[in-house]
C-alpha cells in the first residue's frame, strides 16, 4: 500500500455504526465520533484517514436519490484531496447507491468502496471491523502509481464486488452480497488477490459530477396469475415514464393477447418498459429464445440484458434525470455505461 494515500471515510449510517436503544430495544444510527475509538488498529495502515459524517445518519431503507446525490457531491468536493472514498453504508440499499454513484459521478478514477456490516461495530463478533479495515487498504491500494480498483465497489466479508453489478441477498450470512453476472474484483484471504482483468481502468477525463435523477420509474414483477387490475394501476400511475418489468427465466412473459396488449398501450402512450430477469445466476435476458420474450420485443419492449434491478433503477433514473428522450433512454439501456452489463 501506498505510504501517501489519502483516504475519506464518509459514514452515512446502517447497521456498522448501530446501538441498542434500551427504550425501543431497536437497533438506531448513533453518531460516529472518533473512528479510532472502534478501530484503534486503523492506526496501523499506512494511510491517513478522515471521517465525515453525512448527516442525518440513517437506516439505508430511508435512502432515497436526493440522498445519493448529496453523497455524491460531497465525493466530488473531495475528489481532488484524496485518494480514495470509503463509504459506511446499511446493507438494505448498498447496491442501490452503489449502482446510483456509477452513474451520478461520470469518468471516476479513484476508488469509492461501500461497505457496512451485518453486527454493529460494538458488538464482539462484528463483521464491521474487518470490512472496513480491508476497504480501506483496498481503497488505498496502488499499481504503478495508479488507483488499484478506480470503480465504485461494494467489499463485503472477503469478496470485492463491481457495484453496479452486487446486490443483497442474505440478512443473515456475513456474505450478504453476491455477483453473479460478473466476477469479483478481488478476493482477501492471507493476499488481497485482485482481479485485474475485470477491473475498469482510469480514464483521463476529469470527473463530471450529475445532480439529476427523475423518480417516475415503476418496478412491475411478473408472477402467475397476476391480474390486469394489477397491471393497469402501475402504467395509469400519474407522470410514469419507465417501468423495469420483471420477467422469468431468459426474459419471458405471458403470452396472453390480454396482458400483452396492456404492455403494447403503455408503450404506444410513451412509457418505456425495460425487460430484466428475476434470475439472478446467469441472468440474462435473451430475447428469442423462447416465443414468450420475442412477443415483448415486437411491442417494444426493450431488453435489459443481464442488469440488476438496482442498476436499471439507478440508469432509469439517470437517464430521466439528464433529459433523456424515449428513444435515447431505450438505446442507452443496451449500451454498458459503467459496465453494468454484458452486451
Ligand atoms: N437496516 C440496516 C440498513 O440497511 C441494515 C444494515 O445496515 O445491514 O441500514
Amino acid at each position: 500500500m501506498s505510504l501517501n494515500s489519502k483516504i475519506l471515510v464518509i459514514y452515512t449510517g446502517g447497521t456498522i455504526g448501530m446501538m441498542m436503544n434500551k427504550e425501543t430495544n431497536a437497533l438506531e444510527p448513533f453518531p460516529f465520533e472518533d473512528i479510532y475509538v472502534h478501530l484503534p488498529m486503523l492506526r496501523l495502515v499506512n494511510a491517513e484517514i478522515s471521517v465525515k459524517e453525512m448527516l442525518p445518519l440513517i437506516d439505508s431503507s430511508d435512502t432515497t436519490p436526493e440522498f445519493w446525490v448529496r453523497l455524491a457531491t460531497l465525493i466530488y468536493d473531495n475528489y481532488n484531496d484524496y485518494d480514495g472514498f470509503v463509504v459506511l453504508h446499511g446493507t438494505d440499499t448498498m447496491a442501490y447507491t452503489a449502482s446510483a454513484l456509477c452513474f451520478l459521478l461520470e469518468n471516476l478514477s479513484k476508488p469509492v468502496i461501500l461497505t457496512g456490516s451485518q453486527l454493529p461495530l460494538g458488538v464482539m463478533r462484528t463483521d464491521g471491523r474487518e470490512n472496513i479495515l480491508n476497504s480501506i487498504e483496498i481503497a488505498a491500494a496502488k499499481k504503478d502509481g495508479k488507483p488499484r480498483v478506480p470503480e465504485v465497489c461494494i467489499y463485503f466479508e472477503d469478496s470485492l464486488f463491481r457495484g453496479n453489478r452486487a446486490y443483497k441477498d442474505n440478512a443473515e450470512h456475513f456474505n450478504a452480497f453476491h455477483s453473479a453476472n460478473y466476477p469479483k474484483l478481488a478476493e482477501v484471504g492471507v493476499h488481497i488477490k485482485y482481479n485485474d482483468a475485470f477491473i475498469r481502468s482510469v480514464t483521463d477525463h476529469s470527473l463530471k459530477l450529475h445532480t439529476k435523477m427523475d423518480v417516475n420509474i415503476a418496478i412491475l414483477k411478473l408472477y402467475p396469475g397476476i391480474t390486469k387490475q394489477a397491471m393497469q394501476s402501475v402504467f395509469n400511475t400519474e407522470g410514469l415514464r419507465a417501468v423495469i418489468l420483471e420477467t422469468f427465466g431468459s426474459g419471458n412473459a405471458p403470452s396472453k393477447a390480454e396482458f400483452i396488449s396492456i404492455l403494447e398501450e403503455a408503450v404506444n402512450k410513451g412509457i418505456v418498459i425495460v425487460n430484466v430477469t428475476q434470475c439472478k445466476g446467469g441472468g440474462t435476458v435473451e430475447v428469442g429464445r423462447y416465443g414468450a420474450s420475442l412477443l415483448l420485443k415486437k411491442i417494444g419492449v426493450v431488453s435489459g440484458h443481464d442488469i440488476t434491478t438496482e442498476a436499471a433503477v439507478a440508469k432509469l433514473m439517470y437517464f430521466l434525470g439528464e433529459g433523456f428522450n424515449n428513444a435515447e433512454v431505450k438505446r442507452y439501456m443496451g449500451i454498458s455505461l459503467r459496465g453494468e452489463i454484458t452486451v
